[in-house]
């Protein structure tokens, strides 16, 4: 999509949003387009290049491991991905952010607002909270922990991933998986867990039990944000880090 054209899709869509959330908040800066370079973080946003010759669908579903892969290269192909739709609204896809040698993956679901304009994951007062919880029990994005989503680019409204989007992105996510052999795995909120575990159960009935994602141990818990909107949750998302603690404890992992 040319540059006006994904600015003007921008607006409406940033538009729209802002009027059904919290009715319509005026100057909020609008992000600029035009091709970037790549910005450098603690984990692996990049900008995606305008330019780039642009991945098709089927492109991020890989079956077998790239030779020489890395997080890098893994970032770059996201960002210039066109796998699925969300290709069409990002500004910057959100490949993941955190230790290179992570004791546990966290996954959400996908990016949001801050996180489309930042290129990092878990940022504003959920990714806050997220890193609060975290460090209850030791773990933090800086040190061991990488944090990372299903699908790489925000869906528009926040809406969910669509199960063929979530499909699409998936090789990415497998990929990660496969360079950075997490010890367990944090599912944050229904979508993450429902994708990984292959089932339709709510997050009600999928927390507080450990379940396995190609064969490492996956605790489920409540998104952040959902804390934020029901403070009753926060005791059960208490118990779910205390079981990913132990799971952590028993493997013989000393928490800081
Ligand atoms: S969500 Fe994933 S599959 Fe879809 S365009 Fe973004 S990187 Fe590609």
């Amino acid at each position: 999509m040319e540059t006006d054209a994904r600015r003007v899709v921008y607006e409406a869509l940033t538009l729209m949003e802002d009027t059904l959330a919290d009715g319509y908040r005026s100057g909020l800066p609008v992000p600029e387009f035009a091709e970037q370079a790549p910005i450098e973080t603690i984990g692996t946003a990049v900008t995606p290049p305008r330019a780039a010759a642009p991945l098709r669908a089927g492109s991020a579903r890989s079956t077998s491991l790239p030779k020489d892969d890395s997080l890098a290269a893994i970032a770059t192909e996201a960002a210039r991905c066109m796998g699925c739709r969300l290709a069409a609204g990002r500004t910057r896809s959100v490949p993941g952010q955190g230790s290179g040698r992570p004791l546990v993956m966290v996954i959400g679901e996908g990016p949001g607002a801050e996180e489309d304009r930042t290129g990092l994951p878990f940022v504003g007062p959920a990714g806050q909270l997220l890193d609060k919880m975290l460090g209850s029990i030791g773990l933090s994005r800086q040190d061991n922990c990488f944090i990372g989503n299903i699908v790489k680019c925000r869906p528009p409204m926040n809406r969910d991933p669509a199960p063929d989007e979530q499909a699409a992105c998936m090789g990415f996510l497998d990929r990660q998986i496969a360079l950075l052999r997490p010890r367990a795995f944090l599912a944050v909120g229904r979508i993450p867990a429902q994708s990984l575990l292959g089932v339709k159960d709510g997050i009600g009935k999928l927390r507080g039990t450990v379940h396995e994602y190609q064969g490492v141990p996956l605790i489920a818990t409540y998104h952040p944000a959902a804390l934020l909107r029901d403070e009753s949750l926060k005791r059960p998302a208490w118990e779910d880090l205390k079981l990913l603690k132990s799971v952590l404890d028993g493997q013989g992992h000393q928490q800081q």
